[in-house]
């Protein structure tokens, strides 16, 4: 049976262009010289005269390193496949004469000439790349080294919509901005870096929340739309928008150590409401705010969504259409998972339900989440009014809701830590008799944590209204924010 045997891009011009080749043979050793055989310039250029290996190639076994073993010594099971993989120092300069064009001047020739002297790219990639209109939604941890790498690769129009301003824990991982940003709309501090980056790419900025009212109207000046959001109304909105379109969207989602990505299209395959037709209920999957998230992370994951934009842009390669990327920092794993249409998708399916947008915050559950938390004012009380209540003997006692490692950041003197998820079971630790002020990081936790308090017959409970948050805020400046 033949073996695949897959060659690199640097050594495809020796085998007329092709990327795989089945030879047959029992052993690596036989393979290697049939294929030297096949293609006498490969072979020249993989061994030296001698026979020998030459030193700047390695030969795979399906993921093991074979090039010190004796090759004859190796032999082949069914399905194993050998790569070749050569080292690559990067692109060669462009001679003189392939310069000068009617689409680029002199100075662009030259900023993409690593690209143009790629064959998958060369001049009518830079050109697509160019003529091509993106559109950047949300300038968070995944569109600040999306919009970086799409500008300096040449993209010719990009969209950036975000309607926040740059807070001190962006700057962890949202590196088009910095520290001078802090304060100034992340609009602002996007488009200048990006005219630094490269003054060739023209920028419309939208300093707006995307609604189902604007949405229509902004993504369909775009060819290609990012999701780099945060949240699940806009991203069934980011989806709802594109599939109504009928334009790709990019979509990348990062918590913690783990990332996602994929090119929903429905057009050709997938969309996001054919892997997840609802989203979880509110609360159940925690924000980066709430759970945090390794700031190298968004650059990976949005670097992967620039890759596809890229190749989406120049027709090259295989784009992530109907196949779902999961990325493991900790394990340094990738996996992949086919996706497919459902044909029973409100939005892409053979019945449609949906045929225009719809109210995200609603279908999220959103505006249910908040009246179910929402307290009596009476039973909240701000952060200078606990202020003069722990001047008081004696002063309430106060019951931090937070997770452990919160509380080592900062907390608030005498409280005592019993996070949300372990109160049931710790509630005698509490005495109903208590004066008790409950707080979290910003008043949402401590909220649920009231509720169930008074459920169970606390009546003397309040919560603090904003959380430490608001106490760095109005009380103690020195108390740090997270
Ligand atoms: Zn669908």
């Amino acid at each position: 049976m033949p073996t695949k045997v897959i060659i690199p891009t640097a050594l495809r011009q020796f085998t007329g262009n092709k990327a795989e080749v089945d030879v047959d043979g029992k052993d690596v050793g036989e393979i290697m010289q049939k294929l030297a055989r096949q293609f006498p310039q490969l072979g020249k250029n993989i061994y030296k005269e001698d026979g020998q290996l030459r030193n700047f190639v390695n030969i795979y076994v399906n993921e093991d390193d074979v090039r010190h073993l004796d090759s004859h010594a190796t032999a082949l099971k069914q399905g194993d496949v050998i790569s070749i993989v050569p080292s690559i120092a990067g692109g060669r300069a462009l001679p003189r004469s392939e310069r000068a064009n009617e689409d680029f001047t002199l100075d662009e020739i030259e900023r993409y000439s690593r690209h143009l002297i790629i064959p998958e790219i060369a001049l009518e990639g830079q050109k697509k790349l160019k003529q091509a209109k993106v559109l950047i939604v949300g300038l968070g941890g995944l569109g600040s080294p999306l919009g970086m790498y799409l500008a300096a690769a040449g993209v010719g129009r990009l969209g950036l919509l975000d309607f926040d301003v740059v807070d001190y824990t962006n700057l962890q991982r949202q590196v088009i901005h910095s520290t001078r940003d802090v304060g100034r709309p992340k609009l602002e501090s996007a488009r200048e870096r990006i005219e630094e980056i490269n003054p060739h790419v023209d920028i419309d900025t939208y300093e707006t929340l995307l609604s189902s009212e604007n949405a229509l109207d902004i993504l369909d000046k775009y060819d290609i739309v990012v999701d780099g959001t945060d949240n699940f109304p806009t991203r069934y909105l980011v989806n709802d928008a594109c599939v109504l379109l009928g334009k790709p969207n990019v979509y990348g989602s990062i918590f913690r150590f783990e990332g996602q990505a994929s090119v929903f299209y429905a057009k050709e395959g997938p969309c996001y409401r054919c892997l997840y037709p609802e989203p979880p209920p509110p609360g159940l999957v925690p924000s980066c705010a709430e759970g945090g998230v390794l700031g190298v992370l968004p650059g990976i994951v949005g670097l992967i969504q620039a890759t596809e934009i890229i190749k989406l842009i120049t027709g090259t390669g295989e784009p992530l259409i109907g196949r779902l990327l999961l990325f493991d920092a900790l394990a340094m794993k990738f996996r992949e998972l086919k996706t497919k249409k459902n044909p029973d998708c409100p939005i892409c399916g053979e019945n449609p339900s949906i045929h225009q947008l719809i109210d995200y915050e609603e279908f999220c559950g959103i505006g249910t989440e908040q009246e179910r938390i929402r307290l009596d004012p009476e039973l909240e009380l701000s952060a200078s009014e606990l202020r003069e209540a722990v001047d008081l003997s004696p002063g309430p006692f106060l019951l931090d809701v937070r997770e452990p490692h919160e509380y080592e950041i900062c907390r608030l003197p005498h409280s005592r830590l019993i996070p949300l998820g372990q109160l049931p079971t710790r509630i005698h630790e509490l005495d109903r008799r208590w004066e008790i002020v409950a707080y979290c990081r910003s008043g949402v936790r401590s909220a649920e944590a009231v509720k169930f308090l008074r459920e169970s017959g606390f009546d003397k409970i309040k919560n603090l209204r904003g959380g430490i948050l608001a106490w760095a805020d109005q009380v103690d400046p020195t108390m740090p924010r997270y």
